[in-house]
């Protein structure tokens, strides 16, 4: 007979918590607010000082030249493919492991997204996969820092070397992460970030690309306001000083003077954040490394994760149920486990643009298996027990 407090709340027992945990989640406090309340009391609510000192604190931060904040990391992304130049035709090599809008992005250019399988370890793209998929048409390499586990840069920047590609890093997940002691930021041709309310700092909605590279930098800073220009030395007519000349067909991807304001308060405690965020994954990895019927997720030495997410993989042998029945059984204990990702081209939309399945299996046959556990700063010593005791209670009852 097992005792009632073994037995998961999806089979008539008794919920570890009566609260729901989410997997993810914002941490604001007074300073944040204070901050942006300054903004609305202020001239600029848009484009005003605040977008340029957040920055210039995000470029000092992760040590590039130049950054440029946006609406959101879709439109950063989006900006980024149009500054490398890519149009109709062009193919640019990407991970199935991510979010629908690494590769949508590609496709708002009309470029083609050419997906190469991920690393089974890191879930990374592999970079033997980025060399096979390689073409005559390639132009671009748009790798992901998955769960805030930097891609490796030393071979993808040979392999852009070799065949003339732009690197263009989807670093949504990664900011205030290192490879080799270098934070993520400055070591690709552009690095996008996300300040959506569950990645390392937010602004709401918000996102910002780093770059070394003056050139994309301008074309970043036009094609944000409507590929409008006012630099007289840079317009093709010059009328007078109300004279301003849209040169190409932009978007308006702003970022609001508040929001900004939001992001360099937020700044100032990202350290602390990703501090926390590494003391809850290594909880976890304590309290799970003994356990038969997952893998925990596994840390190359050379990087420093931003740990946004905490991605386990189920062992099927070692279970008699499947994903979907320990996802359901989580979820009845009130733990907001979450599946990242989908592979990009098994959604719809990508099926009928007529990607086939099979294309990256080991990304298939990951993704059946993980499921992401709550992971964010503002957890309590609570919340973190109740996930380790949900997960150990669920999968001890489960296994085989
Ligand atoms: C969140 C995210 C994005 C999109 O960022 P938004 O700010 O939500 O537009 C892109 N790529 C990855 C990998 C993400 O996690």
């Amino acid at each position: 007979m097992k005792k009632i407090e073994e037995i998961p709340a999806i089979e008539g027992g008794k919920p570890v918590r009566d609260r729901y945990l989410p997997y993810g989640r914002q941490w604001l406090d007074e300073s944040d607010r204070k901050a942006v309340l300054e903004i609305l009391d202020g001239d600029y609510i848009t484009t005003g000082p605040a977008i340029t000192q957040f920055e210039e604190k995000v470029a000092t931060y992760v040590g590039a030249k130049y950054a440029v904040a946006f609406a959101n990391g879709t439109a950063a992304l989006h900006a980024a493919c149009f500054s490398a130049g890519i149009g109709k035709g062009d193919e640019v090599i990407t991970t199935p492991m991510t979010f629908v809008a690494t590769a949508n992005a590609i496709l708002y250019t009309r470029g083609t997204p050419v997906f190469a399988d991920i690393d089974p370890n890191t879930y990374n793209i592999n970079p033997d996969a980025i060399e096979s998929r390689i073409t005559e048409r390639t132009k671009a390499i748009l790798p992901v820092d998955f769960a805030g586990q930097p891609v490796n840069h030393e071979e993808i920047k040979r392999i852009a070397k070799m065949h003339q590609l732009v690197v263009i890093e989807d670093a949504a997940h990664a900011l205030g992460a290192t490879y080799n002691g270098v934070k993520i930021g400055s070591l690709s041709d552009m690095s996008v970030f996300s300040f959506h309310p569950v990645k390392p700092i937010t602004t709401g909605e918000g996102g910002i690309i780093t770059t070394n590279n003056e050139t994309y930098y301008e074309k970043l800073i036009q094609f944000r306001t409507h590929g409008i220009t006012r630099n007289p030395q840079r317009c093709s007519y010059f009328e007078g000083p109300w004279y301003y000349e849209m040169q190409f067909l932009g978007f308006n991807y702003r970022m609001t003077d508040f929001q900004a304001a939001l992001g360099i308060s937020q700044m100032n405690k990202l350290d602390r954040f990703n501090e926390r965020r590494r003391k809850i994954a290594s909880r976890y990895d304590a309290a799970f490394q003994n356990i038969k019927s997952i893998v925990i997720p596994q840390q190359l030495s050379n990087i420093e994760s931003s740990w946004h997410l905490y991605v386990i993989r189920l062992v099927p042998e070692r279970l008699c149920v499947d994903r979907k029945k320990i996802y359901e059984a989580l979820q009845a204990e009130n733990i907001g486990v979450n599946v990242h990702y989908r592979p990009v081209y098994t959604h719809l939309y990508y099926q009928q643009l007529g990607y086939q399945k099979g294309i990256c299996p080991i990304a298939e046959k990951c993704y059946e298996q993980m499921i992401t556990l709550p992971l964010f700063p503002a957890m309590t010593e609570q919340d973190i027990q109740d996930v380790i005791h949900s997960v150990r209670k669920v999968l001890n009852y489960y296994a085989k």
